[in-house]
């Protein structure tokens, strides 16, 4: 299949264009690179500069390319900035996702599959019997920030673009994804703050007691379900985690493990509003996409070390 991958300059863009530039498929990358960066633009992958919100562009780029299906990667993905400046999330989220399946309507594009995120749309979620976790795709989802919003709205825009125009789609809710090519400056994810903390013997901060659980899912395994998900027919929301909640202890230790790290971290206030516990039920994707996460936690934690220390 010919795949248009936005956000392909990104962390987990990149590995999702690899992994389907290692399956056979041909990969063209939209980037405006907000967060993302050039060099992780695969050297098989062809690479446009240009903005998700630039309707009249990526209309010129699907009449030239007559794409078979797109990884919908491109998205504001920081939490506290949701909230402090809402709009460009409206804007690229929404209104990018919005120019997305306008696009494929008219050039007739027949699949999409969108990055969407567990964490933030269940938010505090339960399920219609009052039970919380693991959550499931039936939990009923209470972002608690803009992001999480934004990311639920264009879940919505992709169904409604299936019932009006036959367009399948498949909204993917990520967990805490990790591994190599992850930022560990500003907002990124904890591995990657920690390991990078760690690499250059600085301390590391701890907030609340560190009991907080998340389900941490290896970026491969993420890019894994991606391919399955275009190559599939199911149509419909999936959860892609482990199912493990992991607490942030657990994982600052196993890191110290790996890199012979013997500070200990430093306890700071929890922010108000964290939810303490998170974590994906992904039996559906495991019955229609045949999809499973694979890789252990500490083998996840290793390579990303090992990437930071090569990148150096
Ligand atoms: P990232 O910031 O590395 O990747 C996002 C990419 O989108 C970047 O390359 C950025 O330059 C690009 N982009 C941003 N605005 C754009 C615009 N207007 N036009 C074109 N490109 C634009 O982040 P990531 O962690 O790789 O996230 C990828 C996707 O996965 C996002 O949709 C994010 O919401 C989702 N997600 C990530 C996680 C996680 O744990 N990392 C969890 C849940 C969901």
């Amino acid at each position: 299949m010919k795949i248009l991958v936005t956000g392909g300059a990104g962390f987990i863009g990149s590995h999702v264009a690899d992994t389907l530039l290692a399956a056979g498929h041909q990969v063209v990358i939209v980037d405006n690179l907000h967060t993302g960066h050039e060099y992780n633009v695969p050297a098989q992958a062809t690479f446009h500069n240009i903005d998700i919100r630039n309707h009249a562009a990526l209309d010129e780029l699907f009449a030239a390319e007559q794409f078979d299906a797109i990884s919908h990667q491109a998205a504001m993905a920081n939490v506290r900035e949701s909230m402090s400046n809402p709009a460009p999330y409206a804007e690229v989220n929404v209104i990018g996702t919005l120019n997305l399946l306008d696009l494929s309507r008219k050039h007739g594009v027949k699949k999409i599959v969108m990055a969407s995120t567990g964490g933030a749309v269940y938010g505090e979620g339960y399920s219609e019997d009052g039970s919380r976790l693991p959550f499931t795709e039936k939990t009923w989802p209470q972002p608690k920030d803009n992001y999480g919003a934004t990311k639920l709205s264009c879940e919505f825009h992709l169904d409604l673009y299936h019932a009006n125009y036959g367009i399948k789609y498949i909204a993917l809710r990520y967990p805490n994804v990790y591994g190599p090519r992850q930022d560990s400056k500003g907002e990124a994810g904890v591995v990657a703050i920690f390991a990078g903390a760690m690499l250059a013997d600085q301390p590391t901060k701890i907030t609340g007691d560190g009991t907080q659980k998340r389900d941490y899912a290896y970026v491969g395994d993420v890019a894994r379900a991606n391919k399955l998900a275009l190559e599939s027919d199911a149509v419909g929301i999936y959860n892609v985690g482990t199912g493990v909640p992991t607490d942030v202890n657990t994982i600052h230790r196993t890191l110290a493990q790996v890199i012979e790290y013997e500070q200990e971290p430093i306890y700071v206030a929890r922010p108000a509003g964290e939810v303490l516990a998170t974590y994906l039920d992904s039996s559906k994707a495991r019955r229609d996409l045949g999809w499973e996460a694979e890789v252990p936690l500490a083998e996840g934690l290793r390579h990303v070390v090992e990437w930071m220390q090569e990148s150096k």
